[in-house]
């Protein structure tokens, strides 16, 4: 009885292991599972022959009959890994070579900074070179040695932020011409960009923080008529061929004389529309010849050198450029209106 048991359960192993190898499917495994340990198997079918077997017998029967099951059991598990890892391999190689790919989306420079860097790849053409200075600033450097007066309403606490130990945040980019001018010697020719701050109601047309472009050209024989080219020549640059620029007298207290320039209106040509009011001119920037009292500030004889400076607004150029219409959009990182540059 216990040799015709072992007999059969060596048959059964033997065969299970057969056609678990040459198995092709998962149904294939399935079927073998229900033929041996399956309900109706024919490992299943011998459990009532153990119950015959001579009780001296026993252990060794039911040793030999677990066995036999956990082979199979193992083998059916064998089987399963080998055919999902060639399945999950075929699928692999399968790829749809005609389908479109998938686009990474890659980021834009903000518009702002690409103004940036076209203002500054517009004047280094004409022989600037880029400089940048801090942030955070002192008294001196803002005020100061650029010769604004103790009363100069942006010194204003109500206009500025201060911090407690008495420095600030930079009101304009003009305090790393002070810099520029303490650390070198003249002929200086730098163009600075970079934000600068106000106390102010953002709306439309004003934020809390703004970005400036600052030019700043030192050397002998330096006169006002440089500075209308340079800037003549920025205006075409940047805006295109045929825009004119016009200069009015102003007051700044660290250029003089001083003057506001105007660019003929990019929208109308100079006709006179809405954003230019009717007047065919738009305001862009501030400018003059440095005053001599700034040279004095930083050592450097203003009977010996002159310079001309100017600053404008990055934002404001941006808008003309891309006809934008709202100041608070370059600070609210919507991806609708960033992706459109
Ligand atoms: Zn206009």
């Amino acid at each position: 009885m216990l040799n015709e048991l072992l007999e059969k359960l060596k048959e059964i192993t033997s065969s299970a292991t057969e056609a678990l190898a040459a198995a092709t499917t998962e149904a294939d495994v399935e079927n073998v599972k229900n033929k041996t340990i399956g309900r109706n198997g024919s490992l299943t079918a011998l459990a009532p022959m153990m119950g015959k077997i001579a009780k001296e017998d026993k252990p060794v029967a039911g040793k030999a009959f677990n066995e036999a099951k956990t082979t199979i059991q193992n083998q059916l598990e064998e089987a399963r890994e080998r055919l999902a890892d060639a399945s999950g391999a075929s699928a692999a190689e399968a790829i749809d070579v005609t389908l479109p790919g998938r686009k990474w989306r890659i980021g834009t420079k903000h518009p702002v900074n690409q103004t940036i860097d076209e203002c500054c790849a517009i004047f280094r053409r004409m022989g600037f070179v880029v400089a940048a200075g801090p942030e955070i600033e002192t008294v001196h450097n803002c005020f100061d040695a650029l010769n604004a007066p103790a009363d100069h309403p942006s010194r204003d606490p109500k206009d500025t932020f201060y911090f407690d130990d008495g420095r600030l945040l930079r009101t304009q980019t003009s305090t790393v011409q002070i810099r520029t001018m303490l650390a070198n010697k003249p002929p200086i020719r730098i163009v600075s960009p970079g934000r600068c701050y106000r106390r102010d109601t953002p709306d439309a047309t004003h934020g809390v923080h703004f970005h400036q472009i600052e030019g700043l050209y030192v050397d002998r024989n330096v006169s006002l008529a440089d500075l209308k080219n340079t800037l003549e020549a920025f205006a075409e640059e940047f805006f295109g061929k045929g825009v004119t620029i016009r200069m009015r007298p102003h007051f700044f207290p660290f250029t003089e004389p001083s003057a506001e320039c105007d660019f003929s209106c990019v929208m109308c040509g100079g006709k006179g529309c809405r954003v230019c009011k009717n007047s065919g001119w738009l305001e862009i920037l501030g400018c003059g010849m440095v005053n001599p009292n700034v040279l004095r500030n930083v050592g450097i004889n203003p009977d010996e050198w002159q310079g001309f400076a100017f600053g404008m607004g990055i934002e404001r150029l941006t808008m003309l450029k891309h006809r934008i219409g709202d100041l608070r959009l370059f600070s609210d990182n919507d991806l609708r209106f960033l992706k459109q540059f």
